[in-house]
């Protein structure tokens, strides 16, 4: 596929023919990309072409369908090891998403790792999916929950970061990109300085996956966990990478079908190598396509479309918002830009200014974003979150201006004006 990049840099109207869902009527101006991303046409035929064509269990039959679909499943993890520059397929791990990568890792890797005071460093910005698995961990295992502090620009500074490692830290669990704020974490120094310490370097990267290349090898991070919903594929799909060496290290996590070479009654149980001792029963082979199909989708448009493409629209929203009477931006969205831009409104809570948008047609999600320690730390009751995708106009941008200009408190402001949802 070629990019079509329009003079502003916006990747253009034409690839929204490639969602269906975008011309459906009354659909509205989707801006919470990074709660989920649209499917293209492309990612759809796969979901429904696995199941018309190729349906069949992998890994366990032999005969010639049977193995079509091992191998579409197999392929679909060369396809994610390329997207995330790992050696080797079998460093991937496919999961049912993020959540269910971070708490693959918590139990296995943090169970075999951590002890009574031992350190796990997690960061002030994460998402409670790479927060609560690690501090489930820690209060399980008698070990410390250390937060890094995220600094005034909304990134965790290399210099706070060194200065909360120390010789007891075994795990450091760190947001690429921050889903509230849209800033990114300088990973590849935070990794260097924990390697230091001997610590092992998770990282959560479902909001960096759609907006910007990912070299595991080049951040240094030992597991790196996202999944496809965000970056245009289906729901129900994840993905584990794990540096090799350590990756063989881990499991069994769950068992079942597919984990184990043969079982006896009277022996004890032998296992299969990664990554299918950590896949038990059976997986989601259409969701493993669908995913494929979504990267091959980002790979023809090109990171650098995407890139100027975001770039655009976090400049002219920054630009154009935070001159509206009222409307502050939160953090530093433009410094490196990354498809999110929050912002809070003087007096009016986030759920009427969200209410408001929905009624004009526009869809932002508003709130704490399953990360209220962040939002504790800001001193917000929450934000109004807008999210794009390669898909996202200015048009639509025009229209959240407008209907920002004439956003007024109601019901919540009135009835509940210092209390949190979400
Ligand atoms: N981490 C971050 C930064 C996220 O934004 C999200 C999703 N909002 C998750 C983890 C969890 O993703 P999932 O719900 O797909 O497991």
């Amino acid at each position: 596929m070629t990019s079509t990049a329009t003079s502003s840099g916006l990747i253009g109207d034409a690839v929204r023919e490639r969602f269906p869902i975008l011309g459906r009527r009354g659909f509205p101006v989707y801006l919470d990309n990074a709660a989920t991303t649209q499917k293209p046409r492309e990612v759809l035929d796969s979901l429904v072409g696995y199941y018309e064509t190729v349906n069949s269990n992998v890994g366990r039959g032999y005969y010639g369908l049977a193995m079509a679909s091992t191998e579409q499943y197999e392929q679909a993890r060369e396809v994610v090891r390329r997207f995330l520059g790992a050696e080797e397929a079998d460093e991937i791990v496919f999961t049912a998403s993020t959540t269910a990568a971070t708490n693959l890792l918590a139990d296995t890797l943090g169970r075999a790792t951590v002890g009574p005071g031992d350190q796990v460093v997690v960061t002030g910005l994460e998402h409670n999916s790479n927060l609560l698995p690690w501090r489930r961990l820690c209060d399980d295992t008698g070990a410390e929950l250390v937060v890094a502090p995220v600094g005034a620009d909304g990134r965790v500074e290399p210099s706070a970061f060194a200065a909360v490692l120390g010789p007891r830290v075994r795990i450091v669990a760190i947001g690429h990109v921050s889903n509230v704020l849209g800033t990114v974490n300088p990973v590849r120094e935070l990794a260097a300085l924990a390697h230091r310490h001997g610590a092992r370097v998770v990282v959560d990267g479902a909001q960096a996956v759609a907006h910007r290349p990912v070299d595991v090898r080049e951040l240094g991070a030992d597991f790196y966990t996202f999944s496809a919903h965000k970056v245009y594929g289906p729901m129900g799909t994840g993905v584990l990478y794990g540096r090799r060496e350590l990756l063989e290290q881990l499991g069994p996590y769950q068992v079942g079908g597919g984990t184990v070479k043969g079982v006896r009654h009277d022996s004890p149980v032998q296992y299969v190598p990664v990554p299918a001792r950590l896949e038990a029963g059976t997986p989601n082979v259409a969701g493993a396509a669908g995913l494929a199909a979504a990267l091959e989708f980002v790979a023809g448009l090109g990171w650098d479309s995407v890139r100027a493409h975001d770039e655009a629209l976090v400049g002219q929203a920054v630009a154009e918002l935070a001159a509206i009477p009222g409307v502050r931006i939160v953090g530093d969205p433009g410094a490196e830009p990354s498809g999110i831009v929050s912002l809070a409104v003087d007096g009016i809570h986030p759920y009427d200014v969200g209410g408001h948008l929905d009624r004009r047609g526009i869809a932002v999600r508003c709130g704490v974003h399953c990360a209220s320690t962040l939002l504790d730390d800001l001193g917000l009751l929450g934000t109004v979150r807008l999210s794009f995708a390669v898909y996202t106009t200015e048009a639509e941008l025009d229209a959240v201006r407008r209907a920002l200009a004439e956003v007024e408190p109601g019901e919540w402001t009135a009835s509940h004006p210092d209390t949190r949802f979400l």
